[in-house]
C-alpha cells in the first residue's frame, strides 16, 4: 500500500489505484511539488527534463480535473515529437484506467481519418505534436472550445525545432479560462515571452535549488536501448564481476521485475520495496550482508535508512528522478574509505537529463561502451585466472591424490598445453562459462556448454556472434524475458547468462542466443513449454 507520499495530495481512489499498479511508490520531487498547485486550477511553469517523473507530474492533476461527461477534448497536450506524444498518452492510458478517460495522440504520419473518425467518436485529452494539432484545428476536426488544461511539454525542443508560430497560433484558439502549464528543460528568451505573454501568475519549480556534492567515487553511464537494458546490465555485471551491489529502480514492479530477471540468469538478487513487510525485508537485508546474495534490487524509498556496509557497486537501471536521489543512491558505495563504483543506464532520450544531474552535481560523469558478448568472456577468462592465482595462494591442492596425479601429468604432458587443457574443462568453448570446478560465486552460476554445433544458421539479424530465434509465443500469452531465459537455460542446459536480447511482440518473441548454441536451444526448445503452452522456435528471418 502507498503509506506514504501519494496518498497525502489529495488524489482520487482511482488515480491512487492506478498508480499503485503501475508500481509508484512515492511522488518524484518535480511531482510533490507541481501536483498540489496544478490541482488548485493554477499556472504553472516547471523546469525539467525526461527522468524526473514530469509527465505524472502534469498527467495526475489533468486527469483529476477531467469532468467524465464531457465528449470534447477538456485536455491538449504539445509535445516536440510522435515518439513523445505517444509516451505522453500512453502514461495517462495507464494512469486514467481507472477513470476510464480516452486519449488520443495526434501526430504526423499517422492516417488523418482515423484521427478524424477517433475526434468524433470523443476523446478527453488529445496529445499532438504542433504540426498535426494545427492541422486539425484548421479542418474544424479539432474543437478546443472545452478545453479546461493546456500543457506544453518539452516547450525549448519545440521551439528549437520551429513550433514557436503554431504554438502561438493553437493558443489564440483556446479559451481565455484555463489553466497553462509549461515544461521545458531550459527557459530560453522566446518561451519565456510566451508564458509572460499568456500565463496568469504563474507558479514556478524546479528541481535543482540546492547545491549538491558527489561523492568522490568512480562514475560511469552507459547508453543502452530500451529492450537491452536487462541484457546491457547483466553484462556489465559479469565484466565487473560485481559480488556485492544494489540496483536502483524507479518502480516496484520494476525492481520485481529485473530481480527475477536476474535470477532467471543465475545471479544471486532480490527486490526489495515498501511492498515488503517488515520481516521480509530483515530477511533480504541479512542474506545481502551475509554475502548470500550479490545483488539488491531497490526502490529510492526502500534503500533509504538502509544500514549496509560493503557495496562495491551502485548501478542506476532506471536514472534517479532528482539529483539529489542520484548523489543519495550512489552514495551507499565507496563508504568508510572504500572504493566504490556507480553506473548509470541512460536511453538517449534522458540523455539531457543525465548533463543536469553532472551540472547540479558538479561532477563528470564519463561514458563507457556495454561490454561485448566478447568482452565478458575475455574478462571471464581473466577472472577465472585471477580465482585460480588465488586458490593456488590459499594452498588449494595440496592434498596428496592432487599433487600425485599433478606431478604425473607434469611428467607426461607439456606443461603449458597441460595447464590449459585443464583450464578449458572448467571453462565453457568460448571462455564465456566457467566451470564449477573453482569454487567461486561466478563459478556457480556458469556452467559448462555443450558441444560447439554444426548447424548453419542464416542471416538472422542478430548481434554478431549471436543467432536470432523466433519463438511464437509473445505478451498476449503472458510470457515474460525470464519466462524465455529460465526456459531455455533448462531445457538447453545452457547458462541464462550467454542469453542475449530478448524482443517481446503481441504475438511472437525475437530470442537471441550464441550462434554456437543456436542449434542446441532449437533442438531443446522442442519439448518445451512455457506458462503451460508448448514452443515453436525457429531461426527468424531476416527482414524482421
Ligand atoms: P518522465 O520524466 O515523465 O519522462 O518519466 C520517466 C519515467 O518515470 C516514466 O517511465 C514514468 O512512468 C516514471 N515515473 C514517473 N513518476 C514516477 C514515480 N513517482 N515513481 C516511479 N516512477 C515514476
Amino acid at each position: 500500500m502507498l503509506e506514504t507520499g501519494f496518498r497525502t495530495l489529495n488524489l482520487d481512489a482511482a488515480v491512487l489505484r492506478a498508480l499503485e499498479e503501475m508500481g509508484f511508490e512515492e511522488p518524484s520531487p518535480i511531482q510533490a511539488e507541481a501536483i498540489p498547485p496544478l490541482l488548485e486550477g493554477k499556472d504553472l511553469i516547471g523546469q525539467a527534463q525526461t527522468g524526473t517523473g514530469k509527465t505524472a507530474a502534469f498527467a495526475i492533476p489533468v486527469l483529476q480535473r477531467l469532468s467524465p461527461d464531457a465528449t470534447r477534448p477538456q485536455a491538449l497536450v504539445l509535445a516536440p515529437t510522435r515518439e513523445l506524444a505517444l509516451q505522453v498518452a500512453e502514461e495517462f492510458a495507464k494512469m486514467g484506467k481507472y477513470l476510464r478517460v480516452r486519449e488520443l495522440a495526434l501526430y504526423g504520419g499517422s492516417p488523418i481519418d482515423r484521427q478524424i473518425r477517433a475526434l468524433r467518436a470523443g476523446v478527453q485529452v488529445v496529445i499532438g505534436t504542433p504540426g498535426r494539432v494545427m492541422d486539425h484545428i484548421e479542418r474544424g476536426t479539432l474543437k478546443l472550445d472545452q478545453i479546461k488544461s493546456f500543457v506544453l511539454d518539452e516547450a525549448d525542443e519545440m521551439l528549437d525545432m520551429g513550433f514557436i508560430e503554431d504554438i502561438e497560433m493553437i493558443m489564440s484558439h483556446l479559451p481565455p479560462e484555463r489553466q497553462t502549464v509549461c515544461f521545458s528543460a531550459t527557459m530560453p528568451e522566446a518561451i519565456a515571452r510566451l508564458t509572460q505573454r499568456y500565463m496568469r501568475d504563474p507558479v514556478r519549480i524546479s528541481i535543482a535549488r540546492q547545491e549538491l556534492f558527489a561523492p568522490q567515487i568512480e562514475q560511469a553511464y552507459f547508453e543502452i536501448r530500451e529492450r537491452d537494458r536487462v541484457e546491457a546490465l547483466s553484462r556489465i555485471l559479469d565484466h565487473e564481476a560485481v559480488s556485492r551491489g544494489i540496483i536502483f529502480c524507479r518502480t516496484k514492479r520494476g525492481c520485481d521485475e529485473v530481480a527475477s530477471a536476474l535470477q532467471a540468469r543465475g545471479y544471486l538478487a532480490e527486490a526489495i520495496h515498501g511492498d515488503l513487510n517488515q520481516a521480509q525485508r530483515n530477511r533480504v537485508l541479512s542474506r545481502f550482508k551475509e554475502g548470500q546474495l550479490e545483488l539488491l534490487v531497490a526502490t529510492d524509498v526502500a534503500a533509504r535508512g538502509l544500514d549496509v556496509e560493503n557495496v562495491t557497486h551502485v548501478i542506476n537501471f532506471d536514472i534517479a528522478q532528482a539529483p539529489e536521489s542520484h548523489v543519495h543512491r550512489i552514495g551507499r558505495t565507496g563508504r568508510a574509505g572504500k572504493e566504490g563504483t556507480a553506473f548509470t543506464l541512460i536511453h538517449p532520450r534522458e540523455f539531457r537529463y543525465l548533463k543536469f544531474i553532472e551540472k547540479a552535481t558538479k561532477s563528470q560523469i564519463p561514458r563507457r561502451n556495454v561490454p561485448t558478448p566478447s568482452d565478458v568472456a575475455e574478462r571471464a577468462l581473466e577472472l577465472l585466472g585471477q580465482s585460480i592465482g588465488t586458490a593456488v595462494a590459499r594452498g588449494a591442492g595440496r592434498d596428496a591424490r592432487f599433487s600425485d596425479l599433478a606431478a604425473r601429468l607434469l611428467d607426461e604432458h607439456d606443461p603449458q598445453q597441460l595447464v590449459a587443457a585443464l583450464l578449458s574443462s572448467v571453462a565453457d568453448p568460448k571462455g564465456t562459462a566457467v566451470g564449477t570446478a573453482v569454487g567461486t560465486a561466478e563459478a556457480g552460476r556458469r556452467r559448462p556448454t555443450g558441444p560447439a554445433d554444426a548447424y548453419d544458421f542464416p542471416e538472422t539479424g542478430a548481434e554478431k556472434g549471436y543467432v536470432r530465434l523466433f519463438m511464437n509465443l509473445g505478451s498476449r500469452h503472458r510470457v515474460r524475458p525470464a519466462d524465455f531465459v529460465r526456459t531455455i537455460a533448462q531445457e538447453a542446459d545452457i547458462p541464462g547468462g550467454l542469453i542475449g536480447a530478448i524482443d517481446i511482440h503481441e504475438n511472437f518473441t525475437f530470442v537471441e542466443v550464441p550462434r554456437d548454441v543456436g542449434t542446441t536451444v532449437l533442438d531443446a526448445m522442442k519439448n518445451a513449454s512455457i506458462q503451460g503452452r508448448s514452443v515453436h522456435a525457429e531461426p527468424a528471418k531476416p527482414a524482421h
